[in-house]
Formats: structure tokens, sequence, C-alpha cells
């Protein structure tokens, strides 16, 4: 089954270029050239990938990306314009997963989707779990328990954490948790690490978000 992915777009010849190149690479594109449209879309259709434009006509993308975060967690990958750093924190407080600046060379737009859709269907054991301290991640079932209640985590604060207790007290530098969980070549400049792990202590109950050590300049680490 080819991976379904949605492509909010105003500008034409972008949206064009792009929906080629994907459709190039074997995947099923659906676009929309402005936001109304697009938010409908996303929530009548199942997708695997969304690629949200900014800056768009009717609902803007960080918009259609906080809605569409009450009701589901598809991956979302947000086109920021380059000047646009205020966006860019925006998009990931409401929930996107990744951001690429335009104009983007194409096949860094297609190493993000792939990494992206690689972490949705992991060929891990069945049965394998990690602990640390009271958190229990349940490697099979996708699932992390803290204290015995589930903890409600998107797809890429999942994979931040596991990295972060996979390498417990290793410090986990910002390029090796780039590359590992976002799929960023290293010299890319980005605060995705940053922003995703306040979502990820905002999300530990009580005094567990000390769990996470920053260690600054270099990274992050969880101390057992
Ligand atoms: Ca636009």
């Amino acid at each position: 089954m080819p991976k379904k992915i949605l492509l909010v777009e105003d500008e034409k010849h972008i949206a064009r270029f792009v929906e080629l190149e994907l459709k190039h690479e074997g995947y099923d594109v659906f676009v929309a050239f402005d936001g109304r449209e697009g938010l409908e879309l996303a929530s009548s259709e199942n997708f695997d990938v969304l690629l949200l434009d900014v800056m768009l006509p009717g609902i803007n993308g960080i918009e259609i990306c906080r809605r569409i975060r009450t009701q589901s967690k598809v991956p979302i990958i947000l086109l920021t314009a380059r000047d646009a750093v205020m966006d860019r924190v925006a998009g990931l407080d409401a929930g996107a997963d990744d951001y690429i600046v335009k104009p983007f060379a194409i096949e860094e737009l297609l190493a993000r989707i792939r990494t992206i859709l690689r972490r949705i269907t992991p060929d891990e054991k069945i049965g394998e779990s990690l602990h640390f301290r009271d958190i229990e991640i349940d490697v099979a079932a996708y699932e992390v328990i803290v204290q015995k209640n589930k903890l409600d985590l998107t797809k890429t604060e999942y994979d931040l954490l596991k990295l972060l207790i996979e390498h417990k007290n290793k410090v986990c530098t910002r390029e090796l948790i780039l590359t590992s969980v976002w799929g960023y070549d290293t010299d890319i400049e980005t605060n995705v690490v940053d922003v995703y792990i306040r979502h990820l202590r905002n999300k530990l109950p009580g005094d567990m978000n000390a769990y996470i050590e920053t260690v600054r300049g270099v990274g992050y680490v969880m101390r057992e």
C-alpha cells in the first residue's frame, strides 16, 4: 500500500513540483491550495503524513496543525519561510513534528518524510520493554507507562523519550538526537530538540520533569 501524503500549499508551482516528486517516489499524493480545504481533507481522510505550508489563505498551517492535533497523531511537517523563526516555534508548540525551511532541496524533504515514516512502522522485538525509574516503555505496544498510567505522547515525543532511556546515564548530544529522531543532517540549525524536550518535560507528571537533565551546550541525559 503506498503511503498517503496530504500537501497543503497555496503557491501552485511549488505544490505542483512537490507533488510530482512525491509521486515519483511512489507516494499517493493529495493537494489542497488553501487552509480550509486542507483542514477538511485532513479531517475526513486518513493520511500517513501531512505537509503544511504556514502562510495559507483561509486557515494558516499552524492553526490547521493545532486543530488536527486535537483528533490525531498523524506526523506533521511544516513548510516555513526562511525568516519566520516565530512560526517554527509556534508550529512545534502546536504539535508539528518537524519543519523544513523554504526554499528547500527536495531531497531534504524526502529524507525527512522517510525518517518520519520509518519511525511509525518500527520492526521491534515483540515483548521488549525499557525501564527508567518509574517509567516503563512497552516497545511492541508503542506505549509509555508512568506509575501505572499510560502517558499520552505523540510519536516524536515517544521516540525522543525512548532514545534518552536507551542511552540512560550517557549524554545524548543534540546532534545524536537530531539524527536519530528527526533524520537531520547534523549541520542544520534547528531548535526542534529543545522545543520537544520541553514538551516531554511538561508531560511527565509531578517532579519527574527533573529526570531529563540539560547538559549545557551539549545535550540531554537521563541519569539513574
Ligand atoms: Ca504560502
